[in-house]
C-alpha cells in the first residue's frame, strides 16, 4: 500500500473505526460514482414515499453524517491562503458546525490545495452543463495534505491536479461571477473534518438537491438535521436603493429572494437565507449586503481560530 493512501485510511478512520475508513476510500475513489448513486437514490425515495417515516429518518442518518457550511466568499478564501495548520477546540468547533458526527475544524499542510472534476456537476452530464452554463467541472477544491496525496495517487483520471493559492483563489473568483456560492464539507468517513471546499451552482449542487428533496418531506421536527448549514450572515435589504428587476431572485440558490408584485421591489425570505451572498454579488442597486445574525450560526472564520 502506497504512503498517500495508508495517510488517508489513517485519517479517515484506521484500525479503530475501519468502517468509516473503507466507507471513506471508496467514497473519493469512486465519487463520481457514489455521489450518482446517492442523488439518484434520494431523488427516487422521495418521489415515491415523501410521507414515509423510514425516508425521513434515513435523510436525517445521512444529513448528521455528511454535510457543509455556507461560507462567505471572504471566509472561503481564507481557506486557499491559510499558511498554518489549524485545530479548532472541540467547544468551538462544535458551535461553528453544530453536529454531533463530522464537526471536527482541523487543517493541516493546508498549503497543499488540489482540484478534481466536481462529482455534481459530472452526474449531470455535458447538455444540462451547457444550457445552465455550468462549467467547467474541475472546480472541487482538497486542501490539506493528506487528500491532496490521496486524490492525487487515487484518482488522477478526474483531472485532478495540484494548484497553487493563486489558482484556487481564482477558481472561487470566477465561480463568484457566475453566480457559485462557496461550502465546505465534512464526512464521517473522510475523518469528519474539513479539507473539501466547494464551488457549488444552484443548477448542479447535489447539496443544494438534497436540501430541497429533504424539504419535500415536510420534515418538522424541529431537530431535524439539514445537509448545509447557514453562514451564520443573512443578506439585508435596503428597500430604497432596490431598483427592481429581480437579478437576486435569479441568483439565489435557496429561493429565498422574490419581488413583490405590488411593490416591484425584492423582498427576502428570512427562513430561507443561508448567507451564500450570491444575491449581493449581483445586485445592480448594491441594496444587499451580508450582516451577521445569531440565528443564523456562527461564521466560519479562520483567522479567529
Ligand atoms: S458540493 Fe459543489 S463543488 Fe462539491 S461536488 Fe457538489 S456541486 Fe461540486
Ligand atoms: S438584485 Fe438588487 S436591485 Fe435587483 S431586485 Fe434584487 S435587491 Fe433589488
Ligand atoms: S438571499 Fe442572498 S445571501 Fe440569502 S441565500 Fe439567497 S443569495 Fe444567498
Amino acid at each position: 500500500m502506497k504512503a498517500a493512501t495508508k495517510e488517508f485510511l489513517k485519517m479517515a478512520g484506521g484500525w479503530r473505526r475501519l468502517d468509516r475508513a473503507l466507507h471513506g476510500y471508496i467514497y473519493y475513489v469512486h465519487y463520481d460514482g457514489y455521489v450518482r448513486v446517492v442523488l439518484r437514490l434520494g431523488r427516487w425515495l422521495v418521489k415515491h414515499f415523501p410521507r414515509s417515516r423510514f425516508v425521513r429518518t434515513a435523510y436525517d442518518y445521512f444529513f448528521n453524517r455528511y454535510h457543509a457550511k455556507v461560507l462567505r466568499e471572504e471566509d472561503a478564501r481564507k481557506f486557499v491562503m491559510l499558511h498554518r495548520d489549524i485545530h479548532a477546540d472541540p467547544s468551538i468547533a462544535e458551535q461553528i458546525i453544530p453536529f454531533k458526527i463530522a464537526n471536527r475544524i482541523v487543517l493541516e499542510n493546508p498549503e497543499y490545495i488540489a482540484v478534481t472534476d466536481c462529482p455534481c456537476r459530472l452526474e449531470k452530464g455535458p447538455d444540462y452543463l451547457e444550457e445552465h452554463n455550468d462549467l467547467p467541472v474541475n472546480v472541487c477544491l482538497a486542501i490539506g495534505k493528506t487528500t491532496v496525496n490521496f486524490w492525487l495517487e487515487k484518482i488522477p483520471q478526474r483531472h485532478t491536479r495540484r494548484i497553487t493559492s493563486e489558482e484556487a483563489l481564482q477558481i472561487i473568483a470566477d465561480g463568484h461571477k457566475k453566480g457559485w456560492i462557496n461550502t465546505i464539507w465534512l464526512k464521517d468517513a473522510t475523518g469528519g473534518r474539513t479539507g473539501i471546499l466547494c464551488n457549488c451552482s444552484k443548477w448542479s449542487c447535489g447539496g443544494i438537491e438534497a436540501m430541497k428533496l429533504a424539504g419535500l418531506l415536510k420534515r418538522t421536527r424541529p431537530k431535524s438535521p439539514n445537509i448545509l448549514i447557514p453562514s451564520g450572515y443573512v443578506a439585508r435589504l435596503d428597500e430604497e436603493k432596490c431598483i427592481g428587476g429581480g437579478t437576486c431572485v435569479e441568483v439565489c440558490p435557496f429561493d429565498a429572494c422574490k419581488l413583490n408584485p405590488a411593490t416591484k421591489k425584492a423582498e427576502t425570505v428570512y427562513d430561507k437565507c443561508m448567507g451564500c451572498g450570491a444575491c449581493v454579488d449581483f445586485c445592480k442597486g448594491e441594496a444587499r449586503e451580508l450582516v451577521l445574525d445569531p440565528n443564523k450560526g456562527t461564521p466560519l472564520d479562520l483567522d479567529k481560530l
